[in-house]
């Protein structure tokens, strides 16, 4: 498969390695949005959060909390975003959890700004989600 992240995992391509389990491994990002911008990515080849085992998960979001804690040496705070799928942004098709140290100086909003153009919803549209997603 011709996927850039499952390289990473299997070492044919080079990556700065920070954390690695036997599910997951966390690398610094080769373009990074800020100084210790990190990725979480399961060591299995999926797409969406959705197609992995809950065993993956949860690796992979235990590694996410170790490296939360270790990217705030870097900032006060921290982002830790998933785009899930190509619409959503995802460049790279296979799961990543992004580790982004923040603070208020690096210029970034917050992930509110991204979106212009917010719904007013009514009580029935509200409810008619609800349907969909219980
Ligand atoms: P996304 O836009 O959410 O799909 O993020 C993909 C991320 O992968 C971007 O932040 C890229 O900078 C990063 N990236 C792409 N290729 C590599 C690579 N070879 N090593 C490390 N990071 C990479
Ligand atoms: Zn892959």
């Amino acid at each position: 498969m011709d996927c850039i992240f499952c390289k990473i995992v299997s070492g044919s391509i080079p990556s700065r390695k920070v954390l690695e389990t036997v599910r997951s491994l966390a690398f610094l990002d080769a373009f990074p949005l800020v100084k210790g911008h990190v990725l979480v990515i399961p060591k299995t080849h999926c797409v969406k959060i959705q197609e992995m085992t809950q065993q993956d998960n949860a690796d992979l979001f235990e590694t996410v909390r170790i490296m939360a804690e270790r990217v705030e040496r870097l900032g006060p705070s921290s982002l830790v975003a998933v785009h899930n799928g190509k619409e959503s942004g995802q460049e790279v098709q296979h799961v990543h959890v992004h580790v982004i140290p923040r603070s208020k100086e690096d210029g970034a909003g917050p992930v509110h700004s991204m979106f212009t153009k917010r719904p007013k919803m009514s009580d029935a549209e509200f409810a008619k989600v609800l349907d969909i997603l219980k």
